[in-house]
């Protein structure tokens, strides 16, 4: 793109670029982004048009497929994540479903981990299965089984870590070293760290792709997407099939994005860190079978998660019951904090029963295999003082310890 950027110093750092990478501003000289809801632009005179229309000069031309605010979110991502280019989606679904119309055909070999988000696993399996897309499940975190289902036509890996709801991390550079060798790339869903916490080209993957409706907003209120990769894969293969198929952000939508993007890593380190306090006193509380959180000792991959998280175990938690669904329920039920919805990635805490909402289209066999019980409770952890949310919780905890 040679849109103008602003004028930042090349070596600027990434608590810089979040708040100052963009666009310059308008003729009025704003300091906060404007909103540009404008569904065309205008251009000079129609030779002009033609040749921004026939990309052979950049400019703003219609929203589908191009916009300044889009474009401020997607530097300001992609300078986080450290790729050299994103591509804004009107949510994380239209990112994934970019990414297969972009990059995969009739007859390709996906690998994925059957622990990923439920609709992910519809989407690969269901809706692209019927257009000739084949799909291996594989477990989240054995390389061997990620090796073992490589083909001939495997194109993709897709991994999501940690993931949700069970916060179960898989190696990174393991497997983006096993999609290379099988000249495959790796994508990987980067939801639950955001790249405050993890960036997955660190460590050799390809493609990142964001759902901005949880962290990247971060106050609950939007649907967005994105696809962070090389410039050059944006502008070769999800480009055109945004313009042909239009899962596009709305610049409204990625204004509120861009905008909670400043404030990501002060939101995510706070979060994350009574996450983690959170984690340790539902582990020692006697209604409590088991938690999932990566920042804990016992979680089976600690050390691998303190290193690619940059030693932070994220802002979601889960926890089993001693009991079934009902158990859950009840202490769901007792929350007076806590709102009770399907999301995270918002300043205020949220309560969910996977099994029975973000998780409820899976089969229950699908949900064993993901490991996630009827007694299973997620936790998407807000910015609330946590003697409070510990208090909210012991609501509903301590009678089932009586
Ligand atoms: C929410 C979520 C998605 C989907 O994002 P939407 O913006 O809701 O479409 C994908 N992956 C993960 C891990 C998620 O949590």
């Amino acid at each position: 793109m040679t849109i103008p950027r602003r004028p930042l110093p090349a070596d600027a750092r990434p608590d810089t670029l979040a708040v100052r990478e963009g666009l310059p501003a308008g003729p009025w000289g704003e300091n906060s982004e404007a909103l540009f809801l404008t569904s065309c632009f205008v251009h000079p005179d129609a030779a002009t048009a033609a040749r921004r229309f026939a990309n052979e000069e950049d400019a703003f031309v219609y929203s589908r497929f191009s916009n300044p605010n889009v474009t401020i979110m997607e530097r300001r991502l992609a300078a986080l994540e450290g790729t050299s280019g994103c591509i804004g989606t009107s949510s994380g679904m239209g990112a994934i479903l970019l990414m297969v119309m972009g990059l995969l055909k009739a007859g390709d070999h996906v690998i994925c981990s059957r622990s990923v988000f439920g609709s992910t696993i519809k989407l690969l399996q269901g809706e692209f299965g019927k257009f000739g897309l084949e799909t291996s499940f594989v477990s989240q975190t054995d390389v061997a089984e990620w090796k073992a289902a490589l083909k001939p036509n495997t194109k993709l890996l897709f991994a999501e870590t940690p993931t949700n709801p069970v916060t179960e991390v898989c190696d990174i550079q393991a497997l983006a070293d096993l999609a290379h060798e099988a000249g495959a790339l790796l994508a990987v869903d980067n939801c639950l760290c955001s790249p405050a916490l993890q960036q997955p080209v660190k460590f050799g993957a390809d493609i990142v792709m964001h759902s901005g409706t949880k962290f990247l907003d971060g106050q609950g209120r939007v649907n967005a997407g994105a696809l962070c990769a090389p410039e050059a894969m944006v502008e070769e293969k999800f480009v055109p099939v945004m313009r042909s198929a239009g899962m596009s952000l709305s610049p409204f939508n990625a204004w509120v994005v861009a905008k909670g993007l400043e404030t990501l890593s002060v939101r995510l380190l706070a979060q994350s860190a009574r996450t983690l306090a959170l984690a340790q006193w539902l582990e020692s509380h006697p209604a409590v079978e088991r938690v999932y959180h990566p920042g804990l000792a016992s979680h089976p991959q600690h050390a691998l998660a303190m290193r690619q998280q940059n030693g932070h175990g994220g802002a979601v938690l889960a926890f089993n019951v001693k009991g079934s669904r009902e158990q859950a329920f009840s202490v769901i039920d007792a929350t007076r904090v806590c709102s009770i919805a399907a999301n995270f990635g918002d300043v205020r805490t949220i309560i969910t029963h996977p099994a029975s909402t973000t998780h409820g289209r899976l089969s229950e066999a699908q949900r064993q295999a993901a490991g996630i019980g009827q007694n299973m409770i997620r936790l998407g952890v807000g910015l609330e003082d946590v003697e409070d949310l510990k208090a909210d919780l012991a609501r509903g905890l301590d009678p089932l310890a009586a």
